[in-house]
């Protein structure tokens, strides 16, 4: 039995992206307000002393992992820090132009207009990872501790009351032995424990179901985004514009599209998102994005210039439908982790925001009445569902289920909603989970992948391991891999035959790979874990459902600083 620290905390954040930052600088300034009013005497109660609120994230510092477009709707940030420009809000630009392209394989066709719900007029222009940065610093002024590089690795419970979190050892070999700097992980015990893990949370995944908060929902599905940062000799689109594409390089069954966004210093953005429920075995997003960049259109405004940065995550884009139940006892779920993202607009850093936000309220009342049971904790849901982000929600909540049906059924289904308040053709219900939309080599294509590899020149376009390079990924070589098959004889037999190993391809980090082995004398699969740039994509799009993604020693992965 291990001997582990156990630390007290009243609320407890678990991941540190835009969903638990908001929420535990929002939860810090209502206890600091009414701390005054209790002082001022204009509200009749006792202070709430020294509150001990803690949010724990896994990358080494926050924003190590923090990834997306991003076009942020501003109205959340305005809400939480009203003077955010005053405070040095790291916004790369205010959106004042935008443009929408068809891309063919040579060319481009300028969309007449743009659809409502792609305009981001007034939209800022944030790297995510600089923008949790700065917000962290803020959280930390507030009195809230943050502890980078711890993370969560089980949920405690009593009964099916979670009351807290397992942070991960640390000085663990790859042999499973314990190492000199060996440290045991911090058991974590809260009042309320608040899941805003981002898309597929490794804590979450078996949260869910564990509670039953997914009955008669629909599963989650995503997109999985590459994205690279891109130093340019000068200035190559107005400042303030976006550009949205549609078309090449993505093929017609797979759902997604490409963004380039100018930022500050000469720097451009530029990603590719596709569905991870595309039918195609061979479908590398790594690999079509590297075609992207070769398009005239895009190759023209990356001439001369040089690459930065690399990073890819996944994103969860089935919304509404697939909300998990957001509250239990002892606990809530927020931003990604729950489904909660526009897949209409394809936002969600202000949705996820608005969401830790009300869960913070939720969780500040729990504080006051002593009662932390799922329906104290209720008033989060009631007020999401109240508040425009429940509204954004459910006017998307059949956007993307008509895509899942095909582009030409999504286009008329996305058409429709935007005039009938986001009411679908029919009522979409039953969307399948990404991994069992994968179709077999056989039923696809044949026997192998008709397109043509992409030749990396090392300038334009790069292959994996040179672009994880470029995304500052590092993991301690002597740990355990943290990527769990389930089964490895699926992987040399049944999924050889019918996927020919499919996880080479999408994972895009090059992680798992074929390797002869002598002794088998014959192909093995190979992990690469420390190239891990923990998108979760294998977790989600593996066709057996074998692939567990677990946290690797705290403070490993990507270390990025402007996606
Ligand atoms: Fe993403 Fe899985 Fe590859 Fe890691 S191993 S980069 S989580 S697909």
């Amino acid at each position: 039995m291990e001997n582990r620290e156990r630390m007290e905390v009243d609320v407890l954040f678990v991941g540190g992206g835009p969903a638990s930052l908001a929420g535990a600088l929002h939860l810090m300034n209502r206890i600091s307000e009414y701390n005054k009013d209790v002082e001022s005497g204009k509200v009749q109660g006792e202070r709430i002393e020294d509150p001990m609120v803690v949010l724990i994230e896994k990358g080494a510092e926050i924003g190590a992992h923090g990834l997306s477009g991003a076009v942020m709707d501003p109205v959340t940030l305005r809400e939480l820090v009203p003077d955010f420009e005053e405070r040095g809000a790291p916004v790369e630009h205010r959106v004042t132009n935008e443009s929408l392209y068809y891309l063919l394989p040579n060319s481009q066709v300028r969309a007449p207009f743009i659809p409502s719900p792609l305009k981001n007029h007034g939209g800022l222009v944030i790297s995510l990872s600089r923008f949790n940065r700065w917000l962290a610093g803020l959280v930390t002024g507030s009195g809230c501790e943050i502890f980078p590089g711890f993370p969560g690795v089980e949920v405690l419970f009593d009964g099916d009351r979670v009351i807290g979190v397992r942070t991960g050892d640390k000085g663990i070999d790859k042999n499973g032995n314990r190492k000199g700097n060996f440290e045991p992980g911090i058991d974590l015990i809260a009042k309320v424990t608040i899941f805003g893990e981002g898309p597929r949370g490794s804590l979450t995944k078996g949260l869910i179901p564990r509670l039953g908060l997914n009955e008669g929902k629909d599963p989650m599905t995503y997109l999985t985004g590459v994205k690279e940062v891109w130093e340019l000799p000068e200035t190559r689109t107005g400042k303030g514009e976006v550009i949205h594409t549609l078309g090449y390089p993505l093929p017609a069954d797979t759902y997604g599209g490409g963004f380039i966004y100018p930022m500050s210093e000469n720097r451009l953005t530029l990603g590719l998102l596709a569905g991870l429920n595309s039918p195609d075995p061979f479908f590398d997003t790594h690999e079509r994005f590297q075609e992207f960049k070769r398009h005239p259109f895009v190759q023209s405004m990356l001439s001369g210039g040089k690459l930065l940065e690399y990073g890819a995550k996944t994103v969860s884009i089935s919304g509404y439908a697939s909300m998990p139940r957001l509250c239990f006892d002892g606990g809530m779920l927020i931003g990604d982790s729950a489904a909660i993202f526009d897949s209409r607009r394809i936002k969600g850093i202000h949705l996820s925001m608005k969401s830790g936000m009300l869960a913070a309220e939720a969780a500040f009342s729990a504080l006051l009445k002593n009662d932390f049971s799922q329906e104290a904790l209720s008033l989060y849901e009631a007020s999401l569902k109240e508040s425009y982000a429940g509204r954004d929600l459910l006017s998307s909540r059949n956007f993307h289920q008509g895509f899942d049906r095909g582009m030409i059924t999504g286009m008329m289904n996305a058409a429709f909603g935007l005039v009938a308040g986001g009411k679908g053709l029919t009522r979409w219900r039953g969307l399948k989970s990404d991994y069992e939309q994968m179709k077999r080599v056989r039923d696809y294509c044949g026997n192998s992948d008709p397109k043509n590899p992409v030749k990396f020149d090392g300038e334009l376009t790069f292959d994996k391991v040179s672009d994880v390079f470029h995304s500052g990924t590092i993991h301690d070589e002597d740990q355990p891999c943290h990527l769990h098959v389930k089964d490895l004889s699926i992987c040399h037999g049944r999924c050889r035959e019918e996927y020919q190993n499919p996880c080479v391809k999408f994972c895009p980090a090059g992680v798992y790979e074929m390797a002869m082995d002598e002794a088998a004398g014959e192909e093995r699969l190979r992990i690469n874990f420390t190239n891990c740039v923990h998108c979760k994509t294998c977790d989600i799009r593996d066709p057996y459902g074998i692939i567990n993604w677990t946290p690797p020693e705290g403070g490993g992965g990507p270390k990025y600083k402007l996606m």
